[in-house]
């Protein structure tokens, strides 16, 4: 009984965030989209799309991952449609949480042809949906997709693409007591891949609560994983966390370098283990 209060009050607390990441998606003006410019191999450009979602525009995919849409239109203001024609549009889920998926994103497919989305559950949305489970491998329009068992719902992608190798961890987080679930899965990544760019992870609780377990999972996946950059993300809408977390990080002279974004809209560049400013949609 207390365990089922406990996760309704958890549940509805997701609802909440979920319910404020769309609200500050419709208040907030992501209105240009990704720059057009030519992204060579190796190359990408990271744009920050609030919460646990990022846009990713490599030489020939954009890939997005956990995307809180609020209506139809919301891809076309983080894509230029007059790239998608070009590229091979990958939508990924990580789990069904509110603040990690809204169905919207399926709409888009009424304006993209070359659309799928890999999510990290069982859902039956037809032959664009490839639904992935834990510790997968799968090769979808010259991607490589691998996949771990979050510590909390569905999966984390690592991803090949354009000669980049990129890890979204989802919800996956030491979020408290033994490390053993969290570190298994990211030392099972390093036997997969021992070169990655970049890695996204969670931070933080869907409300922005930051613990001492889930920064020590970080450093462990960040120690292990040696990418070449970091982006914290998760936090509930309180972006001054990541900056607080780069300090912190650098005090502990990491080969990793952790970047953050302010702001929704945030446009990073990535090329050859470095990160460049590109523009921010706020000013
Ligand atoms: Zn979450």
């Amino acid at each position: 009984m207390l365990i089922q209060a406990g996760r309704m009050i958890y549940a509805l607390a997701l609802l909440l965030v979920a319910i404020l990441l769309n609200l500050s998606a419709q208040t907030t003006n992501i209105s240009e989209p990704l720059v057009e410019k030519d992204v060579k191999e190796n190359k990408a450009i990271i744009q920050y799309l609030g919460h646990s979602g990022w846009a990713i525009k490599t030489q020939n995919h954009i890939l997005i991952f956990d995307y809180v849409g609020q209506n139809e239109e919301s891809l076309s203001k983080v894509i230029n449609p007059a790239e998608v024609n070009r590229k091979k549009v990958l939508v990924f889920v990580s789990h069904d949480h509110p603040d990690h998926y809204s169905s919207a994103i399926f709409n888009w497919s009424k304006s993209i042809n070359d659309i799928n989305y890999i999510l990290g559950w069982k859902l039956e949305m037809g032959s664009r949906c490839l639904c992935l489970g834990p510790r997968e491998k799968k090769s979808l329009d010259g991607l490589d997709i691998w996949t771990i068992k979050s510590t909390d719902e569905g999966v984390g992608f690592l991803v090949k693409v354009d000669g980049l190798v990129i890890f979204h961890g989802g919800d996956h987080a030491c979020w408290g007591g033994s490390i053993d679930s969290f570190s298994g899965e990211i030392d099972y990544l390093v036997r997969v891949e021992d070169k990655i760019d970049i890695v996204f992870l969670a931070l933080a609780a869907g409300n922005g609560q930051r613990s001492e377990s889930i920064t020590r999972g970080i450093f462990y996946a960040v120690e292990k994983l040696r990418p070449k950059v970091m982006f914290p993300m998760h936090a509930g809408g309180k972006e001054y966390l990541y900056k607080e977390f780069a300090q912190e990080a650098e005090k502990k002279n990491l080969k990793t370098k952790v970047c953050y974004c302010l702001n929704r809209g945030d446009e990073l560049i990535y090329q050859n283990g470095e990160i460049k400013k590109g523009r921010s949609k706020m000013g």
